[in-house]
């Protein structure tokens, strides 16, 4: 264990290491468009609650969103998933706000051009570590 956690900390993803690996698959493509518990388990993990900014809803009152919306050819796969509380999911189901990964593979929420204020667009109220970083993001 040890090794492993050597071996991914200049990651800076996440690291999420499960007891009693269970081989459940991650990555669904076009197979499945319902998220499988193993799938809801990691994001629980990475997410922890709605990535929608300001939101405060946690990890087991959301709901799973596919970042690359699922009626234009998005994908059942953990890495194009996030967490969204109900009424979130549905808003943006109805309307022309996005989401999308950044570079540093934090889920943003885009806004429509006639609602985009500069309001931030990554939810960091789960992960208050993430304000002990420098601006660049790189772990020190
Ligand atoms: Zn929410």
């Amino acid at each position: 264990m040890g090794d492993l956690i050597r071996m991914a900390s200049h990651a800076f993803h996440y690291l999420a290491v499960f007891d009693q690996h269970t081989s459940q698959a991650l990555y669904l493509g076009r197979t499945k468009r319902i998220a499988s518990p193993a799938q809801r388990i990691v994001l629980h993990a990475r997410d922890r609650g709605c990535s929608r900014p300001g939101c405060t809803v946690p990890g087991y009152w959301t709901q799973v969103h596919h970042v690359t919306d699922w009626k234009n050819g998005g994908s059942t796969d953990v890495d194009d998933l996030t967490l969204a509380c109900g009424p979130e999911n549905r808003m943006i189901e109805h309307t022309d706000w996005d989401t999308r990964k950044n570079r540093r593979g934090q889920i943003e929420w885009v806004p429509p051009p006639g609602l985009d204020t500069g309001q931030h667009r990554v939810n960091g109220y789960h992960h208050p570590e993430r304000h002990l970083l420098p601006e660049d993001g790189q772990g020190p």
